[in-house]
């Protein structure tokens, strides 16, 4: 931990438990919409300049009570994860690599200077959350409850300055899956920076910080009218490839020597470093170096974190060399794309049966197999 050690850092030992007096029913499956329900309790942990790290509480759901100075309603001082607690047949609920979450939410906390903590301890904070939650992890098959770690600056003191006060807080929300009728290409729109920018070199692209967020909606705003329904994020003039909304993106080429590569762009600074992406390349490289072979993915396969721009995706789609482009990330888990609309015209990109290219299939069925818990894994983390 970055945490000064004369303050103290987050502190298991010293959560107190509070249980609602009103609990609530877990709605049906067909009644959740994502992000719309919450389960019956939160976990919050402020903090402070002089203090350090209070106590972890684990409370009634309810609203937070906030001065209108708070710096995070002025300056963004905001950030958050997202990961998912999974219900293994044996009844046991898991995590998917919550260390990634935290690393990741650490390095979002300092590049805001706000606090950084002990990600361990937070895991165990949200390990006892989840456990008295463990109901409102829906059974059926492709379910999950949702973990909104989220951290603000709370002084109430306008000024552009590192927050002295934070609060660090947990929110669950029992979710469906993303696409309960089977997997649905989506078409992308390809967003220029003559247009609209996600982040630059020396921006917060590779963080989670919500001030990355509210800009990218007129830009889905504005892809929608025009019929597609994500943004493709296009960097700088040569229009290399970033992002799909806010997904890692991964490209299928078949080489003229015959081998496949799956391509995503280097985590350069402008890559969200994603757990899903991660996890595909580690899925890949395994099968591709000799490992545990992934049934249905091609032998000789090249795994390529390398820039990737449009005009390799224009030269890869007329040689008939384009196998299938696809978003990666933790709600959708893999997210086929059928076309992007690029300089007024459409590149049409294959999809599979069920809309699921050859490539993603298998990567996809090993990775829901390890979330799950069907298929043993060292990334389960048991809570
Ligand atoms: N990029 C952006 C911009 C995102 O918001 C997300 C979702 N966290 C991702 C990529 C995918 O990351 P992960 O696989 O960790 O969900």
């Amino acid at each position: 931990s970055a945490t000064s050690t004369t303050h103290p850092d987050i502190e298991p030992s010293r959560l107190t438990v509070t249980a609602t007096t009103s609990p609530r029913q877990l709605p049906p499956s067909s009644k959740l919409l994502f992000g719309r329900t919450f389960s019956d309790h939160m976990l919050r942990i402020p903090w402070a300049e002089s203090t350090g790290w209070g106590a972890p509480a684990i409370e009634p759901f309810s609203t937070l009570n906030l001065s209108p100075a708070a710096v995070v309603f002025h300056y963004a001082q905001a950030l958050f994860e997202g990961m998912k607690a999974y219900r293994r047949p044996d009844g046991a609920a898991t995590m998917f690599r919550p260390d990634m979450n935290m690393k990741r939410m650490n390095d979002s906390a300092e590049r805001l200077a706000l606090p950084t903590f002990n990600g361990d301890a937070l895991i165990e904070c949200m390990r006892q959350l989840i456990s008295l939650e463990r109901d409102w992890i829906p059974k059926e098959p492709g379910h999950s409850l949702y973990i909104r770690p989220t951290m603000i600056g709370t002084n109430g003191t306008l000024g552009v300055q590192p927050p002295t006060e934070a609060l660090l807080f947990v929110i669950c929300s029992p979710v469906g899956p993303y696409y309960p009728q089977g997997f649905k290409p989506v078409a992308l729109y390809g967003t220029t920076d003559e247009e609209y920018i996600r982040t630059a070199p020396g921006g917060t692209g590779a963080f989670k910080v919500a001030a990355n967020y509210a800009p990218g909606v007129v830009a889905q705003k504005a892809a929608t009218k025009v019929g597609y329904v994500q943004n493709l994020w296009l960097h700088g003039p040569e229009h290399w490839l970033t992002e799909v909304g806010t997904m890692n993106l991964f490209v299928v080429f078949k080489g003229e020597d015959g081998v496949t590569e799956l391509v995503t762009p280097p985590l350069d600074g402008m890559i969200l470093p994603g757990v899903t992406r991660d996890s595909i390349l580690a899925l890949a490289r395994r099968h591709a170096s000799g490992g545990k072979q992934l049934q249905g993915l091609p032998s000789l396969l090249k795994v390529s974190e390398r820039p990737v721009n449009m005009g390799e995706i224009i030269a890869a789609s007329q040689a008939g060399r384009l196998v299938e482009l696809f978003g990666a990330g933790t709600a959708a888990v893999v997210s086929p794309v059928d076309k992007i609309g690029y300089r007024g015209s459409d590149i049409i990109i294959p999809t599979g049966e069920d809309g699921m290219g050859p490539v993603s299939r298998p990567l996809w069925k090993e990775l829901v197999g390890i979330q799950t818990g069907e298929i043993a894994s060292e990334w389960n983390f048991v809570v």
